[in-house]
């Protein structure tokens, strides 16, 4: 049987790995991202080592962006207008296919990861969800009745504006371009910014955490009037801070006032917002299982 392999593309660092499930992820190797040449270039010389030894039936990118993940564009499989320095305009997916000559799954992370999650994680069965990575960047995804979210382009979660008091937080924020969005807001490095610590250093009791709830449940309030998800997915390294969770759900609650009239929300908000169901795996194993749907699609086309 062939193996499939997956890139989770994030803007510090690469994950190459082969597989075909969380039971079977292996031969992991991480590397930092630098120029698009070299990075690009040590996926494909990954890929052709490892083929040496069992064949690949398809790879999978999950890539940060933003991208265009539209089959039919003349730019498929790009990274577009990322503010990224030499990462502008990068084919990317299409290098992929010219080089190995298999099929290539392109998506963005986190349609990658939600589709991870909804095929082995925290979202199994359901057909309509977000997943949200709360990191470096902000950035959301997920499946809509069953297909992943795309539209004109992709969803831009990270980047919608909140209504805020400024004169509880007057920081500027940090997105190059909307300053105080939700990601200029809420990133990692926005933490960093406002409060001079990194995110993961500030104590649990620091203000940081409660500011960084209260931003975070407004813009999942707007996503579940506006999208009616069944469950909503929070990763990325900010999220590893377990005890947010339960102060996303009481503000959530909070400000959606019992209006959305439903048991998941009402009775087990524990189980409707969490953590992912495969830990910090679920980048490159949905990159695996983007790569699972292109071959899919190839034998079905062929
Ligand atoms: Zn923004």
């Amino acid at each position: 049987m062939a193996a499939f392999g997956g890139i989770e593309a994030g803007g510090t660092k690469f994950v190459c790995a082969l597989g075909s499930g969380p039971d079977d992820l292996r031969e992991e190797e991480r590397f930092p991202t630098t120029t698009p040449e070299e990075t690009i270039g040590r996926c494909i010389a990954y890929f052709e080592n490892r083929r040496r030894r069992e064949p690949i039936a398809a790879i999978g990118i999950s890539s940060f962006g933003p991208v265009d993940p539209n089959p039919e564009s003349p730019t498929w499989g790009y990274i577009t207008t990322t503010p990224k320095p030499g990462w502008g305009q990068t084919p990317f997916a299409g290098r992929i296919a010219e080089a190995l000559g298999v099929p290539v799954g392109f998506d963005t992370d986190v349609n990658g990861a939600a589709l991870g999650e909804n095929r082995w994680g925290a979202a199994q069965g359901l057909d309509s969800f977000i997943y949200l990575t709360i990191g470096t960047g902000i950035g959301g995804g997920g499946l809509l009745g069953g297909k992943l979210m795309h539209g004109l382009v992709h969803p831009e979660m990270g980047h919608v504006r909140l209504p805020r008091d400024t004169r509880r937080d007057p920081f500027e924020g940090v997105c190059p371009y909307h300053g105080d969005c939700l990601e200029g807001l809420a990133s990692g490095p926005a933490m960093e910014k406002r409060w001079g610590t990194r995110a993961e250093a500030l104590p649990d009791a620091h203000p940081a955490w409660d500011l960084e709830a209260h931003y975070l449940a407004v813009a999942l309030t707007g996503f579940i009037c506006t999208l009616s998800p069944q469950r909503i997915i929070l990763g990325g390294g900010v999220m590893e801070r377990r005890s947010i969770f339960p102060k996303i759900r009481e503000y959530v609650l909070q400000l959606l006032n019992g209006y959305v009239q439903s048991p998941a929300i009402l009775e087990r908000i524990g189980e409707f917002i969490v953590p992912p169901g495969l830990g910090n795996t679920s980048g490159v194993l949905g990159a695996i299982a983007l790569a699972q749907d292109a071959a899919r699609n190839a034998a079905g086309r062929g």
